[in-house]
């Protein structure tokens, strides 16, 4: 290895030299980095430069890490080689720019989405759940709620799971099995669900098959549905 960086600084002080002798300019090999690019961690092209940042390394210390990389940035379009090249990937993204996702749909039944994820919830949210269910605000919150208000104070929790396991199915979910499943508060469903999209997605159920017909159960009934004011029970 030592040899080899010694061949390209040997190469790296002809090229100086040679610039040096060209343009009048002093040059100084300190000044130039010989380590080659060995893995490249990020790379940008834009209409006029192409930017690679390379030879990522991190340090891990107990309470913060250190990050050291290169970057090396070219104006490469007034230089043909690399237009062509260029050119060439655009040509690639061309040809595969109407690529399908595997996953454009949710399959009947499928809600590994409902189990993997907590959706956040907002006041809005909330409301609207508790205006479906039939139930005040303040029991939609603390029935169906895990309260963790956010940074920003948007969300204000998000849903409960059947069991403390985060990774156990969300509350609202009906139906036994896969296959089977469906949101008991459909219409009502926070606004994180509703955007989550199943194009691209990648926990879909690939068990399932995406033609079959379902219809959905019984929708999601509170356990104690709460009583009008003066007629609790005692
Ligand atoms: S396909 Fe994805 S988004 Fe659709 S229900 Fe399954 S896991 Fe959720
Ligand atoms: S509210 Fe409905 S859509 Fe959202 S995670 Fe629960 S079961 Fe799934």
């Amino acid at each position: 290895m030592h040899e080899t960086i010694d061949l390209i600084s040997h190469a790296a002080l002809r090229e100086l030299r040679a610039f040096t002798s060209r343009t009048r300019q002093p040059t100084h090999l300190e000044l130039m980095d010989v380590e080659p690019i060995r893995s490249v961690a990020n790379i940008e092209i834009t209409e006029e430069h192409i930017t690679l940042t390379y030879n990522q390394k991190t340090t891990h210390r107990y309470n913060a890490n250190e990050v050291t990389q290169k970057e090396w940035s070219y104006k490469y379009n007034d230089d043909p080689e690399f237009v062509r090249a260029i050119g060439a990937v655009i040509d690639l993204a061309r040809k595969h720019v109407r690529d399908m996702p595997d996953n454009v749909a949710c399959p009947p039944g499928c809600a590994e989405c409902c189990s993997g994820y907590e959706p956040f919830v907002n006041r809005e949210d909330v409301q609207r759940i508790a205006a479906h269910l039939g139930i005040s605000y303040e029991d939609a919150l603390r029935s169906y709620v895990v309260q963790r208000e956010s940074a920003d104070g948007y969300a204000i929790g998000y849903l409960k799971k059947v069991t403390d396991d985060i990774a156990s199915r969300c509350v609202f979910l009906k139906g036994a099995t896969s296959g089977r499943h469906y949101c008991g508060i459909y219409e009502a469903r926070p606004h994180d669900c509703a955007a989550f999209t199943p194009i691209g997605c990648e926990d879909v159920d690939r068990s399932l098959r995406h033609d079959r017909s379902f219809v959905p159960g019984l929708p999601f009934r509170p356990r104690h549905p709460e009583q009008p004011r003066g007629k609790r029970r005692r």
